[in-house]
């Protein structure tokens, strides 16, 4: 509730930042991240400018260091989560070039351990407690689809037969948030069901790649996580949707080095990203016209951007100096939005 009035003081879109730590091996490696404020401040100190151009001061609503745990995370996304309940749209985006944690905030590093869930499994946890203890008063029902868009074309991550085929978005108010309609959609009621369809959709996912991490980071992955409620007194309805959503790597290509395949998608991933950041920014402008229409991936996600939904970006940072020119880029996409 407090939350909600955050909110509405700030605009509806959030931007956190996450620095992720050293991996084992890399030992006295030098940090670009100088310093982490208390409220939301980072300094980035560059490597290769002198003087006081080489710092540089970024603001967002909130900045996690090195040691943050994935509970700390989910701690300060908690409450937009729930908020689905109650009948809002939100969307989580993770941001960043590949290697900067995306998957890691979003899934985690592995399905097995429950400590280092996502924000995944741990929203998905959350709504089920939450709808059970609710269950007196409100009968909740809830359904998962997992779709990617590659290359501009949007594809069905959770069937079981293997086919793939492209998808159409349709944004028809009637199917409110059923944007991809053909998608699977499958019916959850325990974190074992979803951990069950997140396992179909990674298999999936490396269908037509030679390599699951080289596919999976130039594709979009998008779970969205539908509910339905109705009161049992009043006979009353709500419905809300939570679109996670794994962005591809936002690191450019350098044109001079790619060529075809490699280079369209490259192509396809930088008009995309821009096309979310413009959307985001008209939004928080409140401007008139807001270009939906310039990807596939802000098609999908139009009823949850903008109006009374709420939006979470987790931009994420590699602090290794070699990483300097996209941790740059990054944090000025995210200053951007926020
Ligand atoms: P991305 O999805 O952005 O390409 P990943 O999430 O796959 O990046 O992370 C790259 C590597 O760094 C993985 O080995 C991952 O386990 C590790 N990693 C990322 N973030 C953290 C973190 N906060 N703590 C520990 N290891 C992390
Ligand atoms: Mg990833």
């Amino acid at each position: 509730e407090l939350y909600n009035q955050v909110q509405d003081l700030k605009g509806s879109i959030r931007v956190y930042c996450r620095v992720r730590p050293f991996l084992s091996g890399q030992t006295n490696v030098q940090s670009t991240v100088d310093y982490i404020g208390e409220n939301g401040n980072l300094m980035i100190v560059h490597p290769h400018k002198p003087g006081k151009d080489a710092r540089k001061v970024f603001n967002f609503n909130k900045v996690f260091a090195t040691s943050c745990t994935q509970e700390q995370i989910y701690d300060d996304t908690q409450p937009l989560i729930r908020s689905v309940l109650d009948g809002y749209n939100v969307c989580i985006f993770a941001y960043g070039q590949t290697g900067s944690g995306k998957t890691y905030t979003m899934s985690g590093p592995d399905l097995n351990t429950e400590e280092t869930w996502g924000v995944n499994y741990r929203a998905l946890r959350d709504l089920f407690q939450i709808t059970k203890k609710r269950a007196d008063v409100i009968k909740y029902q809830v359904g998962v689809q997992m779709i990617e868009i590659y290359n501009e074309q949007v594809r069905d991550l959770l069937v079981c037969d293997g086919s793939n085929r492209r998808l159409d978005i349709r944004n028809n108010s009637q199917l409110n948030g059923l944007n991809v309609p053909d998608a699977s959609l499958i019916r959850v009621s325990s974190t074992q069901d979803v951990l069950d369809l997140m396992r179909i959709g990674h298999r999936n996912r490396a269908v037509g790649a030679t390599a699951l991490n080289e596919r999976s980071s130039r594709s979009h992955s998008i779970l969205t996580v539908h509910v339905y409620g109705k009161e049992l007194i009043s006979g009353s309805v709500l419905k809300g949707c939570l679109h996670l959503v794994d962005l591809a790597g936002s690191e450019r290509v350098d044109k001079s080095e790619a060529v075809g395949e490699r280079l369209k998608e490259a192509q396809h991933i930088n008009r995309s990203l821009s096309a979310l950041g413009d959307v985001i920014y008209a939004l928080a402008q409140k401007s008139q016209h807001v270009p939906y229409r310039n990807s596939k991936l802000t098609q999908v996600l139009q009823d949850s951007l903008g109006g009374h939904a709420k939006t979470l970006m987790f931009v994420h940072i590699n602090p290794d100096v070699n990483a300097i020119g996209e941790t740059i880029s990054t944090l000025k996409f995210a200053e951007r939005v926020a």
